[in-house]
């Protein structure tokens, strides 16, 4: 039995090690809930207007030549999805936005994986996503993200 439980152990901590960034990233997204600065768009319409003035903004369209991506329904009307690839939508990549909306940092997050597709959750993808909230919210919600960083134990 004790050794059962041992392989369990290796088996659960293996699976937490493996998973671990992105639950740390997703607890620090959630807890901006709530901060001045975060707003709620809530339905697909406005939030592809929100996408819309991220891409037309003076500032990224310098900083980041890439395609606006697609906003589709997301089919499992659960959470925000990027799907990115030079076959999907003629290379612009989409974001899945359920029916009832989204916050504004979950396009920005949505956004950060477009312009660092390889980035997965790690620290490429968690420095660039600080620097779109940074420019896009304000300090305020920045400061936050910073300290949930720290506080969820997200590498950045
Ligand atoms: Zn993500």
């Amino acid at each position: 039995m004790k050794v059962y439980l041992t392989l369990l152990f290796l088996s659960l901590f293996g699976i937490t090690a493996y998973g671990n960034q992105t639950s740390k990233v997703y607890e620090a997204d959630a807890a901006l809930v709530g901060v001045n600065g975060i707003i709620y768009l809530d339905n697909r319409e406005n939030a592809s207007k929100y996408l819309d003035k991220v891409f037309n903004d003076a500032w990224f369209k310098q900083n980041f030549k890439i395609r606006k991506p697609v906003v589709v329904k997301e089919p499992k009307d659960y959470k925000l999805t990027s799907t990115i690839g030079s076959n999907v939508a003629n290379g612009r990549g989409t974001i899945s936005v359920p029916d009832r909306g989204c916050y504004n940092f979950s396009i920005l997050h949505e956004v950060a994986h477009h312009i660092r597709p390889n980035g997965k959750h790690e620290r490429e993808f968690t420095k660039m996503y600080l620097i779109l909230i940074e420019h896009f919210t304000n300090q305020n919600v920045a400061k936050e993200l910073k300290s949930n960083y720290k506080r969820f134990g997200v590498e950045f």
